[in-house]
């Protein structure tokens, strides 16, 4: 994380950054969100993700979520209570637990996380159409990207109306 604010602020002095040298959890997410106007979610495990999804939900805050293995991502963006939500498309009961065996390929982040900036971008600049209730996807065997239209859960646990 040091090293990661070192380059940065070598590239662009006047940047500012707030580092959170901790673990984000249930009790911390709320507080640490709420000064934001978009969060990007580029954690490595299920446990985080529904918990930004449900974070964002409590603070009303637009994210992006991700998620890459191998040699493949996906990516959407959320606009808590208007779109389909992280736990719409997958439920807790179902991630696995096991680590995945092979990490992914060095460019996969690098393409995933240029589509999340894109999107936070896109939103705080309020321009192009935001990848809501649309989940993309690439796969970098084939180099197919695909966008699969989603909708949000009646029964979700975290925007659900039922
Ligand atoms: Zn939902």
């Amino acid at each position: 994380m040091a090293s990661a604010k070192e380059i940065l602020v070598a590239l662009d002095p006047e940047i500012k950054l707030n580092l959170y040298p901790f673990r984000l959890t249930a009790n911390n997410a709320t507080e640490i969100f709420e000064p934001y106007d978009f969060i990007v979610d580029a954690t490595d495990n299920f446990d985080s993700k529904f918990l930004i999804d449900t974070a964002c939900h409590n603070t009303a805050k637009p994210y992006s979520h991700a998620g890459i293995r191998e040699f493949r991502g996906q990516t959407m963006t959320v606009h808590p209570g208007a779109t389909a939500c992280y736990h719409c498309l997958f439920h807790e009961e179902g991630a696995p637990t096991a680590a995945i065996p092979k990490g992914p390929l060095g460019a996969v982040p690098g393409i995933i996380g240029s589509i999340q900036a894109t999107e936070a971008i896109k939103n705080i600049l309020s321009i192009g159409t935001p990848l809501t209730n649309t989940l993309l996807t690439c796969d970098t065997l084939t180099m197919k990207i695909r966008t699969i239209k989603v909708q949000r859960d009646s029964f979700c646990p975290t925007c659900g109306t039922q």
